[in-house]
């Protein structure tokens, strides 16, 4: 869907300003995860920084072709706080001719190296699929996807997400680690659709993930958003009344004891 960047926005001040007061996040009404796709520049220079000014973490999926240009960059963002996840060497979006181990090897073994390196071995190993596409090989879909999930724990990811789905319940994620669901902001997404889905989130206890792609000044695409955007999304977020936690974290407590 073609997003109408005025009424986003228009959508968006009405909505932060009818928010209800922000209470305290303590996580009883379930949980929200800030993940960024790609590896781009302007979650550099404009989206880690928004979140700082919050006190905020968030979850970037990095893709090597797009980072490797600001490199010595990337490698600081876990010791400003944030999780850096795998989303390949170069992003493919066709993926079904491919064996598992040469798909490994070429995707996933490189990043994994460079990221065990620059945030520790012991870091959360989190990924999130390419286009969404998970039908590696050949056969049904299903064959398709439990070749795809069986390569991942081969790999010792923990989990991998998709961009679409209602929010996570807790039973939901302990049984299906890489199937986490998600909302695109901007793609489907208009602002209120991320306060309902957060809403639901907080309502039912369970764990949302939104999924952003650029932020700020850049390409137009269809889920660009603009750095002020960005950040009253976040004011709305930090309003929902759900404890804001990485990818990793957030695994953790719900899979730990
Ligand atoms: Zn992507």
């Amino acid at each position: 869907m073609r997003v109408n960047r005025r009424h986003f926005a228009a959508g968006l001040a009405t909505l932060v300003l009818g928010a209800p007061c922000a209470r305290a996040a303590d996580g009883e009404g379930g949980a929200v995860s800030l993940t960024y796709d790609d590896g781009l520049p302007s979650h550099l220079d404009v989206a880690a920084p928004a979140l700082e000014r919050r006190g905020l973490h968030g979850t970037f999926y990095v893709t090597w072709d797009n980072i490797v240009d600001r490199v010595r960059d990337w490698e600081k963002m876990p010791a400003r706080g944030h999780e850096l996840g795998a989303h390949t060497m170069h992003h493919p979006c066709n993926i079904g001719p491919l064996g598992p181990e040469p798909f490994a090897d070429k995707e996933f073994r490189p990043l994994e190296a460079w990221l065990d390196k620059v945030a520790g071995a012991a870091r959360p190993h989190d990924f999130a699929y390419p286009c969404d596409v998970t039908d590696l090989g050949p056969g049904s879909a299903n064959i398709e996807r439990a070749r795809y999930e069986a390569l991942l724990k081969r790999l010792g990811m923990i989990s991998a997400r998709n961009s679409e789905g209602p929010p996570n319940p807790a039973t939901w994620v302990r049984r299906h680690p890489y199937r986490l669901q998600a909302l695109a902001v901007g793609y489907d997404a208009q602002p209120l659709d991320v306060f309902n889905y957060l809403q639901r989130a907080r309502h039912e206890r369970r764990w949302a993930i939104l999924v952003f792609h650029q932020v700020g000044a850049g390409p137009e695409s269809d889920g660009a958003v603009t750095a002020a955007q960005h950040e009253a999304l976040l004011d709305m977020v930090l309003a929902a009344g759900l404890a804001v936690r990485t990818v990793g974290e957030q695994m953790r407590r719900l899979t730990s004891g």
